[in-house]
């Protein structure tokens, strides 16, 4: 097999290590004590085309297939995991609803906005009833009047707070749920009856904001429906798509981290002197070491063998893309831990990155799909048929 990276490829990727290293690093700190991405940051963000990673060229974005979104997300998550999940949705989970079943008006209309950054898109399709068990949701759509009238309550959104647009799953026909009951809307933030609600609380991810979006009768046109009317009840198929590519960009956002967990622990190791030597002269910490980079290298060629495979077959990788993400979640939050271990005292204090990736990265085994939920999807593809 070929594992040579092409050139523009690993060119974008040398870009975003600078701007991580020039413009992300240096602030991470305050972004984590305010919660909150200077506007500045979010406008480079914009000059540079993140926004529009995996938007098609024809619409203004880069166009860069999913191992160059990989790669970019590697990068990205060397630093503050809250700049990641700012570009995210646009690339991710919010845009690619229209990116692969839009219709060409829908297209035209929202890309181009979505990948030069003007406007955020969000996601909606968790809610108090229906988290793993996805097609339990309650939040209904019913067509009155020529307009659709949606009522209900979505949480745990990622950019809810700053989204222009939502992509938002609602029940339309209740006897068919997943199989033909759930449509996929866009939902504009000036629309009647669409409200942000609490902003929640959480363990870490701070400068990335999750929030509850409530549907009060919020009236849209009949037009907004993902792909048109003969997408009506076809929606729980678009929102996993969309997840299928999400499991490999998080599976390369947690290797990112974990790479960078290996460095800093590197680092530490050599300078950090007890008993009269470094601790890196230790067996027990050379060991850690050892295993943390050899996990890291095994993610590594899993995640681009998949990004390859997804890039020339299509989206049809559901198997491949849910083992990358447990592997690689797993696999990060194991060395988060192992590096806060190296760092001793020091990795409990929050003078060091450390104890912030350990928390951070604590999510990539829960949302997009739990791990145990992608074990799950595993062994449905492999007993299948
Ligand atoms: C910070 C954050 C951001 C998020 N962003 C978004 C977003 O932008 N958009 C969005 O729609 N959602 C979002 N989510 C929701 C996320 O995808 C869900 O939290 C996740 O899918 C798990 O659902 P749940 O929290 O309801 O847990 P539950 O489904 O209640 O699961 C609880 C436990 O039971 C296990 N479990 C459940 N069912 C099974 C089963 N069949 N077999 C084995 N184990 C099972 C789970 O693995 C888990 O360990 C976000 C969540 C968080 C925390």
């Amino acid at each position: 097999m070929d594992f040579t990276i092409p050139e523009n490829l690993r060119l974008m990727a040398d870009t975003v290590r600078r701007f991580v290293k020039q413009d992300l690093d240096p602030i991470s700190r305050q972004v984590e004590d305010e919660d909150h991405i200077p506007e500045e940051i979010v406008e480079k963000m914009r000059e540079l085309g993140l926004f529009g990673l995996s938007i098609p060229e024809e619409f203004g974005g880069l166009g860069l297939g999913t191992l160059g979104e990989c790669l970019v997300y590697e990068e990205m998550s060397k630093t503050n995991a809250c700049f990641r999940t700012r570009i995210g949705t646009n690339n991710g989970i919010g845009s690619q609803g229209i990116v692969l079943d839009g219709t060409p008006q829908q297209k035209d209309a929202y890309l181009p906005r979505l990948a030069s950054g003007e406007w955020v898109a969000c996601f909606a399709l968790t809610e108090p009833e229906a988290g793993s068990d996805a097609a339990n949701v309650q939040t209904t759509a019913e067509l009155k009047g020529g307009e659709w009238v949606l009522n209900g309550r979505k949480h745990f959104i990622t950019n809810g707070d700053v989204a222009d647009m939502a992509c938002v799953f609602c029940l339309t026909d209740k006897q068919k749920r997943a199989k033909g009951g759930i449509t996929a809307f866009v939902v504009e933030k000036t629309d009647p009856g669409y409200f942000v609600g609490t902003i929640e609380r959480k363990m870490g991810m701070r400068g990335s904001h999750t929030c509850e979006l409530i549907f009060d009768n919020c009236r849209i046109p009949a037009d907004r429906v993902i792909g048109g009317d003969k997408m009506i009840g076809m929606g729980f198929k678009t929102a996993m798509k969309t997840l299928d590519k999400g499991r490999l960009t998080m599976g390369a956002s947690a290797l990112g981290s974990a790479q960078k967990l290996l460095d800093l622990s590197v680092d530490y190791a050599k300078q950090r002197v007890q008993f009269g030597k470094p601790i890196a002269q230790f067996q027990a910490i050379q060991f850690k070491l050892a295993e943390m980079a050899t996990n890291i290298y095994a993610a590594r060629q899993m995640l681009y063998h998949a990004a390859a495979l997804r890039d020339s077959k299509g989206s049809s990788i559901i198997k491949e893309a849910s083992m990358v993400k447990l592997f690689c979640t797993e696999m990060a939050n194991r060395v988060a831990d192992e590096a806060v271990q190296i760092f001793g005292g020091m990795g409990y204090m929050k003078d060091f990155p450390v104890e912030r990736y350990y928390r951070d990265l604590r999510l990539t085994r829960i949302y997009e799909g739990t791990s145990e939920i992608q074990k799950v999807v595993i062994a449905r593809e492999l007993l299948r048929g």
